[in-house]
This record gives C-alpha cells, sequence and structure tokens, in this order.
C-alpha cells in the first residue's frame, strides 16, 4: 500500500478542487494525487509540514509553506475538529467523511479556513454539498 502525507487541510481543499491552483504544475500534481487517493491504493500519513502535495507548489520554501503560520492554523482546527494528530494513518473515504461530517456540513468551513484566499470559491462549492 502507498502512503499520501496529507497535512491536515487539504481534506478540505481536495473536495473542492477545480483545477484551479498557484501553478500548472501544482494543479498537475493535485490532479494526481486525487486520482491516487479515490483508487484507494494509498494510505493517509497526517503531517503537520509540507506534504505530497506542496511538493509540486510555488509557495514552498525547503519544508516550509510561505504561510506556514497561518496553515499551521488551518491544519490545527481540522485535527482539533476531526480528534486527530500528526501522525495518524487512515484512508481517504474515512477522512473525506470527517471532512463533510465536522467541518462542511455543520457550516464550519469559515472558522476552520480563516482567511484563505480560496475562501469565496470554496465557500460556494461547500454549500452545495453541505
Ligand atoms: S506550500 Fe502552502 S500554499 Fe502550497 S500547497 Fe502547501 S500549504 Fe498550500
Ligand atoms: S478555503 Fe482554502 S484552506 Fe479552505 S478548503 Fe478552500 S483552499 Fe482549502
Amino acid at each position: 500500500m502507498k502512503e499520501i502525507f496529507l497535512r491536515p487541510h487539504h481534506s478540505l481543499c481536495i473536495q473542492f478542487f477545480i483545477g484551479k491552483g498557484y501553478s500548472e504544475e501544482f494543479v498537475r500534481g493535485m490532479d494526481r494525487i486525487i486520482i491516487l487517493l479515490k483508487s484507494r491504493k494509498a494510505d493517509i500519513i497526517l503531517t503537520d509540514r509540507c506534504d505530497d502535495i506542496c511538493r509540486f507548489c510555488p509557495n514552498r520554501t525547503e519544508n516550509e509553506c510561505c504561510s506556514e503560520k497561518k496553515v499551521q492554523l488551518i491544519d490545527k482546527a481540522c485535527l482539533y475538529e476531526y480528534g486527530l494528530a500528526p501522525g495518524d494513518r487512515l484512508t481517504w473515504s474515512e477522512l473525506e467523511e470527517l471532512a463533510k461530517e465536522k467541518i462542511i456540513s455543520c457550516g464550519k468551513l469559515k472558522a476552520v479556513c480563516r482567511d484563505c484566499q480560496w475562501y469565496d470559491i470554496c465557500s460556494v462549492l461547500s454549500s452545495r454539498k453541505a
């Protein structure tokens, strides 16, 4: 079984991904990770550092996001809502269900995502999923 390292907040971003992102390479990388996760051929290991999606992102420097402090707050909010911790292993189905149940469906996306630049797009899409 393959392992995908994932920052907790990417459990939300994946669900609202519509092919937009920071660069063409980022979008292609995101597509590949999503296909792999949905194929059920990979387990997720939660991480509080740059993950397998950040690898393709132009905002990554060394092992940090250029907005690391802001991103860590979003990650921590997700972990709190999910009752999980960095290092926990689970399937995409399990994580997707937690994201829907604990954040999206109960209207907590705004509080969790705080001032993410993509929030306006995600909030519209979340109202369709809730
Ligand atoms: S480096 Fe930062 S902006 Fe890029 S995907 Fe990772 S957390 Fe998101
Ligand atoms: S608002 Fe930002 S952090 Fe939240 S799901 Fe959308 S892209 Fe991800």
